[in-house]
């Protein structure tokens, strides 16, 4: 089993495989894109394939892909297929906005994707796009379709943002009366790629939780997982869950299992640092496995104690100047 110097385990790698997007989620980047990264500064699939194959046998168990958009890249297709042969690799899944993924859903199945994160803040078309900046509404919802049809997991993360979508919150609650889907309201992060910051976090979990209680007060506490980043209920009656996650409070640090690995292929064993070792240039460079087995192993047994420690170790600025996108939210 691999663990870092906290004793936590780590069995958990997300794998952002581009940083480009196709929508324009305000919490997440500026209108006008990214500065994106050139395609021989992204790791290949070739490369991440190696990468993967070898973290599998240290002990990771679960990959999720995610980005940017993870269906914006050329043939994803392609590494899923690859990973989804890896022995020892226990649960292939993947972050999307639902856009480009209706199409692909079958073969997702086909090749044992059993669960699928669909990013989505609101059930009104006007708000998408003000939120999202593009149009593209309807390709959300019937990749939805698509993946109940084919009775894939959904998870519907739902970012809670002031002045917003607050008003969302409710009717996504409602929407698992009638799906199977668990929706996690997820507080926002200051990672928006343009470097401004809130006065405070307005709605934390405390204060989703209290508007969903007062709409629902029957509404049951399920047991969490170890390592679940979501607080996660149950209304009596509805086939779904709800579940919040404290992404800006952090209240999960001390049970995460979890390491990133961004586009550009800089590990991060922490979301609030700023990467701890360059894997891409390693690989490059000829590293063997066994040195590079040697050099993760260092970077785990260094690993902060939670996102407070890994940002007040940060030397190139806050965190608000970074996007989820090149972090592989
Ligand atoms: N494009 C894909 C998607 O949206 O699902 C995958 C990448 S996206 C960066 C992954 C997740 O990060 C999404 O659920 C998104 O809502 C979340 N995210 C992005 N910026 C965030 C922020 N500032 N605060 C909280 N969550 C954020
Ligand atoms: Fe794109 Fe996902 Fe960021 Fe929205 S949250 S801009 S869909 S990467």
């Amino acid at each position: 089993m691999l663990t870092d110097n906290h004793g936590r385990k780590i069995s958990y790698l997300r794998l952002a495989v581009t940083d480009r997007c196709n929508l324009r989620c305000f919490y997440c980047m500026p209108e006008e894109g990214l500065n994106w990264l050139s395609r021989t500064e992204l790791l290949t699939y070739e490369e991440m394939l190696r990468i993967c194959s070898l973290l599998v046998k240290m002990g990771i168990e679960k990959i999720r892909i995610t980005g940017g958009e993870p269906f914006v890249r050329k043939d994803l297709m392609h590494l899923l297929r690859g990973l989804s042969q890896l022995q020892g690799l226990t649960e292939l899944t993947i972050t999307t906005n639902g856009v480009l993924t209706g199409p692909f859903v079958r073969e997702l199945k086909d090749i044992g994707v059993r669960s699928v994160n669909l990013s989505l803040d609101t059930l009104d078309p006007i708000r998408f796009f003000s939120i999202t900046c593009r149009d593209e509404f309807s390709k959300v919802m019937e990749t939805l379709n698509q993946l109940m049809k084919h009775d894939i997991e959904v998870k519907i993360n739902a970012v809670v943002m002031d002045g917003k979508n607050t008003q969302d919150i409710l009717p996504m609650v409602e929407l698992t009366r009638e799906l199977p889907v668990s929706v996690r309201f997820i507080e926002e992060m200051p990672f928006n790629g343009e470097g401004h910051h809130y006065d405070g976090l307005k709605w934390d979990y405390v204060r989703i939780l209290e508007e969903i209680k007062n709409a629902y007060p029957a509404i049951q506490k399920l047991h969490d997982d170890a390592s679940s980043t979501s607080y996660n209920y149950h209304i009596p009656g509805h086939r779904g869950n709800v579940g919040i996650i404290a992404a800006y409070s952090r209240t999960f640090c001390g049970t995460c299992n979890r390491i990133r690995i961004t586009p550009d292929g800089v590990l991060k064993t922490c979301l609030y640092d700023e990467g701890v070792i360059n894997i891409k240039d390693l690989v490059r460079s000829g590293i063997s496995d066994d040195d590079l087995q040697k050099k993760l192993l260092d970077t785990f047994g260094n690993r902060p104690a939670d996102g407070w420690e890994a940002e007040r170790n940060r030397n190139i600025g806050d965190p608000a100047h970074e996007s989820m996108a090149t972090i592989g939210g």
